[in-house]
């Protein structure tokens, strides 16, 4: 039998996340991307379980935390590159209910995988403003996301083929692309996946963010110090702030507000002297219920979309492009959550 020829239109986070899946499990992968990405590599690659609004769980952290710890630590070691960085996350308490909120939580077990016990030092911490305390998160992480998507990408490229270009969606007549026979075609165009023929009804949506880097010699570089907004430690007294929150927007500038918003922000947990060194923008692509787009088209049963990232990509990414290798090539059923069938529309 021959192997799985499969087409993947998109090499963000997505499209090569499901690429090395498929790889992995014999698939003949072909990969098109148009070298414009506007989110995967405009992430600042931030793994964070915790959700601070409630200070609860993030969705199915329980599963995605080991599996991704897995995935980009195998992918490092295949790529020959590192990208995977575990790092203290330290949230800077906005109030005494916040803080009252981690202190119920710390010593439960559901917890002890993503919170330390709070210490006096936790409490007198003076590396940042600190005006209810602060709690260190276990488990967090960040990618360095322009390594990381260079790195697969040309992984992809030696296990597979990479041609860079626009998807011309013309030129798709059934399962054949530029005389090309492909037995799946796999959607993975992040926000840009508004335009496409066939998916472009799901409501996906755009969400603009930007981000700052900066440069200070007085913010911790050992820590992710996070309150209203996170502050990277990147090396060299150089940090990656963010980010800002923009809905319903096309554009894809930086701004003085993007800027001016993430310097007020970042005010909250420093008073040192800052220098913007570099500013950018990017566009997510979120859902309305927070939840990925994945699944296959009703009538075009070769046809599959992986989007709908969303604000955390980086966390969500490797476990759900699995389970989309395993619906994919064995079968299994999706789950009814990420599935787009969970939309009443005609796709
Ligand atoms: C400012 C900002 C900060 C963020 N911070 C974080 C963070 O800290 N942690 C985290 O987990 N997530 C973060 N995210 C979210 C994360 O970036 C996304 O969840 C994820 O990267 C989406 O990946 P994607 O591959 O689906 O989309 P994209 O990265 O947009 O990739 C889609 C790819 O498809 C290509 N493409 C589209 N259409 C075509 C076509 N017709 N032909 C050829 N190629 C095409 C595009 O050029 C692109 O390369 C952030 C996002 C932004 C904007």
């Amino acid at each position: 039998m021959h192997s799985r020829r499969i087409l993947i239109v998109g090499a963000g986070l997505s499209g090569l996340c499901v690429a090395s899946q498929l790889i992995e499990k014999g698939a003949n992968v072909t990969l098109v991307d148009n070298n414009v990405n506007y989110s995967s590599r405009i992430a600042a690659g931030m793994i964070n379980p915790l959700v601070f609004r409630r200070m609860t769980k993030g969705w199915r952290v329980d599963e995605f935390v080991p599996f991704l710890q897995f995935f980009y630590v195998q992918m490092e070691e295949k790529t020959g590159t590192s990208f995977f960085h575990p790092i203290v996350i330290r949230r800077m308490f906005s109030s005494e209910h916040e803080r009252e909120l981690w202190l119920k939580k710390q010593s439960r077990d559901d917890f002890s995988e993503y919170m330390h016990v709070v210490t006096s030092e936790d409490d007198q911490y003076d590396r940042a403003i600190n005006n209810f305390g602060s709690g260190r998160i276990k488990n967090g992480a960040y990618v360095d996301t322009e390594a990381f998507l260079n790195a697969m990408k040309s992984w992809v490229e030696q296990n597979g083929a990479v041609i860079n270009g626009q998807f011309d969606y013309t030129q798709l007549k059934g399962t054949t692309y530029n005389r090309a026979h492909y037995d799946d075609i796999v959607f993975c165009e992040g926000y840009l996946g508004k335009e496409n023929p066939w998916f472009g009804s799901l409501p996906l949506h755009q969400t603009k963010g930007e981000t700052l880097t900066i440069h200070s010699a007085g913010i911790p570089e050992d820590e992710s110090v996070n309150r209203k907004c996170f502050i990277l430690p990147l090396g060299n007294q150089s940090f990656k702030v963010g980010s800002t929150y923009e809905w319903h927007t096309s554009t894809l500038h930086t701004t003085e507000l993007g800027r001016a918003t993430i310097l007020e922000k970042a005010a909250h947990l420093t008073d040192a002297p800052i220098e913007v060194i570099d500013q950018a923008a990017g566009i997510r692509p979120t859902v309305i219920d927070r939840r990925p787009l994945i699944g296959t088209h009703q009538s075009h049963a070769n046809y599959h979309v992986f989007n709908g990232l969303g604000t955390k990509g980086y966390l969500l990414a490797p476990l759900l492009s699995k389970e989309f290798a395993d619906y994919l090539i064995d079968n299994k059923p999706l789950s009814e959550e990420v599935n787009i069938q969970r939309f009443n529309t005609t796709i």
